[in-house]
């Protein structure tokens, strides 16, 4: 039989999520009749806007006529959606040329992996969204796994906490070919201001290395003086990827659709374009997005659609504001959920899975374990602000109901 690869081996055992939903299902089937609360992964759960579910059902129904009928497009998007792409978030700061369209971040990072191959080094935020991690590890990075702290050997993990305002001390840090860098993040809701990320760029431009910006969540910035794309960072071009996805902006969690940016100036150290590769590694993995999706996406960067999913947004953002209160209410102390759509709290001195497991058994709510995210992010729980309404108003209810109970309050 065929020897099992070994850089899978190497991959932590248990994901994050189904190792939650592990423990989920174990405490329903001792407890069948609680109303838990999911506070925990952060998926989408409003529906889509009309505008954007008509473009769905229009272009599917088209496609049973001669006319309506579309196979293959191009691996890199269709030119329509590329240049609302362009217009919308990068005006002034990338052409249309410049993006390329695809079924959505996660895949992207696995297939950025890819490009730069098992040798490059990588440095990634502690606490950090795990695929950065996992993608690397499986491609043949960081086999020195240390179980104990979740951490690889050679990945640099770049701390963010409470003491250095959630961005890394860049000075501390090794060189390193990539840097992975999300904002706002997942899962701290830290956002980075204009001088923090011209920090980065320098950094990454003193020592040659490629920022890879992942902006997933940066419908979320409500500060129109914080930076929504590194681009809007002066050099930025000449160092950095960036990453964009229509998952928590739009509702497409479950249609799949995001895309990549890379300037026509990103080099490889031997001068060649980092953009040429990408081409060639984005059309030998991916066939493109769904025709279907992607008229969608248009649908959502015109004017129509824009103004249903700022909505939706908003929806998100008094999600998290009401979170904000369920914190305050049982003295949590707590960092995000104003520019991010995570609420990041601090537990000192405890283990994260021992909260976890306090908040399932006791309140019955279900969030997200912070060590799961990085060594760091131990001593916190995610709060994620993606639910519906109703579940979030009782989640705050219940909060406030049952002040009796032990070390957490509930
Ligand atoms: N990047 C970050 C930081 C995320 O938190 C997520 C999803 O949770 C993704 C990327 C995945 O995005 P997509 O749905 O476009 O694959």
């Amino acid at each position: 039989m065929v020897q099992r690869n070994p850089k899978i081996k190497a991959l932590r055992t248990h994901y994050l999520f189904p190792e939650i939903n592990k423990k989920k299902q174990e405490f329903l089937r001792r407890s069948p009749d609680a109303q838990l609360i999911s506070l925990g992964i952060g998926d989408t759960t409003y529906p889509l806007p009309k505008s954007i579910a008509n473009q769905l059902s229009l272009y599917g129904a088209g496609m049973s006529t001669l006319e309506g009928y579309s196979g293959y497009g191009p691996e890199q998007g269709n030119a329509g959606l590329r240049h609302l792409i362009a217009s919308r978030f990068y005006p002034g700061l990338a052409e249309a040329n410049e993006i390329f369209v695809s079924d959505g971040t996660k895949c992207d990072i696995g297939r950025l992996q890819v490009l730069f191959g098992s040798s490059a080094t990588i440095a990634v935020q502690d606490p950090t969204y795990p695929v950065y991690v996992d993608t690397a590890v499986a491609l043949g990075q960081g086999e020195a796994q240390q179980e104990a702290t979740g951490c690889y050997g050679n990945i640099v993990y770049m701390p963010c906490t409470s003491s250095n305002s959630f961005f890394p001390d860049l000075e501390a840090l090794p060189r390193t070919d990539l840097i992975y860098f999300c904002s706002p993040n997942n899962p701290t809701g830290a956002v980075a201001t204009h001088e923090q990320l011209a920090r980065l760029i320098r950094f990454a431009k003193k020592n040659r290395s490629v920022v890879i910006f992942d902006a997933a969540y940066s419908a979320y910035i409500q500060d129109k003086t914080l930076p929504r794309s590194i681009y809007e960072i002066d050099g930025a071009r000449e160092v950095a990827i960036e990453l964009g996805s229509f998952s928590k902006m739009a509702g497409f969690t479950g249609l799949r659709l995001g895309w990549s940016v890379f300037p026509k100036e990103l080099r490889f150290e031997g001068g060649e374009s980092i953009s040429t590769d990408w081409n060639r590694i984005h059309t030998t993995f991916f066939n493109g997005a769904s025709n279907i999706v992607q008229a969608a996406g248009a649908a959502v960067l015109e004017e129509e659609g824009w103004m249903a999913i700022k909505k939706m947004v908003e929806y998100y953002q008094e999600n998290a504001l009401l979170l904000t209160h369920l914190c305050q209410e049982n003295e949590w102390q707590f960092y995000g959920g104003v520019h991010a759509p995570y609420l990041w709290v601090e537990f000192p001195g405890r283990d994260s899975w021992e909260v976890f497991d306090e908040l399932l058994e006791q309140a019955h709510l279900v969030t997200t374990p912070g060590s799961g995210f990085g060594p760091s992010g131990n001593g916190f729980i995610r709060l994620s602000a993606f639910g519906l309404r109703e579940t979030v108003e009782t989640a705050v209810q219940r909060g406030k109901k049952d002040s009796s109970r032990t070390s957490l309050r509930w």
